[in-house]
C-alpha cells in the first residue's frame, strides 16, 4: 500500500493534519503530545493509516457506513463516467441516475412513494420537519407543528436537529434550540423503567402520555430510529412498534423512521423498520445509501404526503426547500451501484448469517467477562453493554469502556462506543462490520474484545 506516497510525504500529510485540521468529535489537547492519526487507504474490511498499520474495520469507516467494503472499483467507475457525462445541475431538474435510483429505491420500500436528494443525515431529517410544519400550516389551520423525539436517540448535527436529540451531552452548550419539540421516554429493557410483562407495549404507551399531555391537536410527527444507535445499540422490546402504529394512526400523527444507520441492509432488511413490519410516512437515510463513496441522503416519502405540496392555488403551496449539492449526480450514481452489489452478492443474506455469528460470539464472551451485563442487535448491528455489576446494572466507567476500544485499536481491529451522549452511560461497546464480512474477520473482531476486556477488567 501507499506505492505513490515516500514516508517523507506521508510525515508531511501528518504534520499538515496537526497543524490545520479540526477533526469531527475530537478533543485536541492530546494532539500537542501526540500526533493525529491519519487514514490513508482501505480494501474490502482492511485499512490501512499513514504510518503503515492496517486495520480490521469493526465499524464500517467508524460510523456506520462504508456497508459494501473499501476499494470498490465498479463505484469508482460509475460515478467517475457520470461526472464526465453530467456532475451536476441544481435537483429542481431531473438527472439519469437521480430517477433511476429513485425507482430502485421505492421498489424496496413498499408504501413509499417519492425520494427527495440531499446531502446528509441530519438535513434528511430537517426536510421531514420542515414538511410536517408545512403541512401543519396548510391542513391544520397552523396546529400539528409540534415534533415528538425520543430520549437516547439522535438526529443530527444541525440546531435544529439538536433540538430533536435525546442524548443530552450532544446538544449541551448549542441552545437555544428551535421550538416545537418535545421528548418521549426511551423503550430500552434492559434500564427498564416500568416493571410490567409485557414491557414493549407499556414503553410504547409512554408515548400516549406524553401525547395526551401535550394535546393530540398540536403533535404532528414522532420521530423514532428503528433501533438506536449511538444511543446504545437498543433493538424495540416485543410489541413495541405495534403500539407505535396504533398511537400515531388513533391521534393522526404522521410516523419519520430514521434509517441514517439502519438504512440499505445493516439489519439485515433493506431497511430497520421491516423488521418490524412497521408503515411510515416518512423514512430518511444516508450514511449506507452509497457506503461514504459519495456524499447523499434521501427523504422518502408516501404519495399521500406528496400531494399536499401540490396545491397551484397557493404561491406557498409546494416544498420551498433546496439543497444545492442533492443535485450532485456522484450520490445517486454509487447509490445505484450500492445496490446492485448489495444485490448481485447477497449482503442482505450474509448481513444476517453474520450478524448471528458476532450475537453468538457476544453471548458467549458475557459467559467469560461478567463486565458485559446485555448484548443487543439486529443483523451486523450489535452491542455490549458494559456495568461493574450485573445485579445493579451501574453503568461501567466511560474511561475504562474507551481503554477496551483503545486496546483493539493497538491490537488492529477498530470497533466503537456510544461516545461522550449520554452522562453515566457511554458504557456500550458498538460493532458494525461490513455487510461484506466473513466468519473470520467476525471472530477476529470478537477476539479481539476478548483479549481487551481482559487486560482492562481483568
Ligand atoms: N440520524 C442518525 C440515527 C444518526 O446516527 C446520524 C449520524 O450519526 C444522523 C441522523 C446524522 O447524520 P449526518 O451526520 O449525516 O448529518
Amino acid at each position: 500500500m501507499n506505492k505513490n506516497l515516500t514516508s517523507n510525504d506521508l510525515s508531511h500529510v501528518i504534520a499538515a493534519d496537526k497543524a490545520r485540521v479540526w477533526h469531527h468529535l475530537t478533543q485536541h489537547k492530546p494532539f500537542e503530545s501526540i500526533d493525529p492519526r491519519v487514514m490513508v487507504e482501505g480494501k474490502g474490511m482492511r485499512l490501512w493509516d499513514a504510518l503503515g498499520k492496517e486495520f480490521l474495520d469493526g465499524v464500517s469507516g467508524g460510523v456506520w457506513t462504508v456497508n459494501v467494503g473499501y476499494g470498490r472499483e465498479s463505484i469508482a467507475d460509475a460515478v467517475r463516467d457520470q461526472l464526465v457525462k453530467l456532475n451536476y445541475f441544481a435537483g429542481s431538474a431531473g438527472s439519469i441516475p437521480g430517477a433511476l435510483f429513485a425507482e430502485r429505491l421505492v421498489e424496496k420500500m413498499p408504501g413509499m412513494s417519492r425520494v427527495y436528494y440531499a446531502n446528509s443525515g441530519s438535513e434528511a431529517n430537517e426536510k421531514v420537519f420542515k414538511m410536517v410544519r408545512q403541512i401543519g400550516h396548510k391542513q391544520h389551520g397552523g396546529r400539528k407543528t409540534k415534533i415528538l423525539y425520543r430520549e437516547r436517540d439522535y438526529h443530527g448535527t444541525t440546531i435544529t436537529a439538536l433540538a430533536a436529540c435525546g442524548q443530552p451531552q450532544r446538544a449541551q452548550q448549542y441552545g437555544p434550540f428551535t421550538p416545537g419539540f418535545i421528548e418521549v421516554p426511551h423503550c430500552l429493557e434492559y434500564r427498564a423503567q416500568w416493571d410490567v410483562e409485557d414491557y414493549g407495549r407499556r414503553a410504547a404507551d409512554a408515548i400516549e402520555e406524553v401525547i395526551l399531555r401535550e394535546g393530540p391537536d398540536e403533535i404532528g410527527l414522532l420521530c423514532l430510529e428503528p433501533v438506536t444507535a449511538g444511543g446504545g445499540v437498543i433493538t424495540p422490546p416485543e410489541g413495541y412498534w405495534q403500539r407505535v402504529q396504533e398511537i400515531c394512526a388513533k391521534y393522526d400523527i404522521l410516523l419519520h423512521i430514521d434509517e441514517v444507520v439502519c438504512g440499505v441492509g445493516r439489519t439485515g432488511e433493506w431497511f430497520g423498520y421491516q423488521n418490524y413490519g412497521v408503515k411510515p410516512d416518512f423514512v430518511t437515510m444516508a450514511k449506507g445509501v452509497a457506503s461514504g463513496y459519495a456524499a447523499i441522503s434521501c427523504t422518502v416519502t408516501t404519495e399521500a404526503v406528496f400531494e399536499m405540496f401540490k396545491d397551484d392555488s397557493d404561491p406557498l403551496g409546494y416544498f420551498r426547500d433546496i439543497s444545492t449539492f442533492g443535485g450532485c449526480t456522484s450520490g445517486p450514481v454509487a447509490a445505484l451501484e450500492n445496490l446492485r452489489i448489495i444485490e448481485d452478492e447477497n449482503l442482505l443474506e450474509n448481513t444476517n448469517r453474520m450478524g448471528a455469528r458476532l450475537m453468538d460470539n457476544l453471548h458467549t464472551l458475557m459467559e467469560r467477562h461478567a463486565v458485559i451485563g446485555d448484548v443487543r442487535g439486529k443483523g451486523l448491528f450489535c452491542g455490549a453493554e458494559l456495568v461493574n455489576d450485573r445485579a445493579s446494572k451501574e453503568p461501567a466507567d466511560e474511561k475504562r469502556v474507551a481503554a477496551v476500544v483503545a486496546d483493539c485499536m493497538a491490537q488492529g481491529v477498530i470497533i466503537g462506543m456510544t461516545n461522550r451522549s449520554l452522562p453515566g452511560f457511554n458504557n456500550t461497546l458498538c460493532f458494525s462490520p461490513a455487510l461484506i464480512s466473513t466468519p473470520d474477520d467476525i471472530d477476529a473482531i470478537t477476539t479481539a474484545v476478548d483479549g481487551a476486556l481482559g487486560r482492562v477488567f481483568g
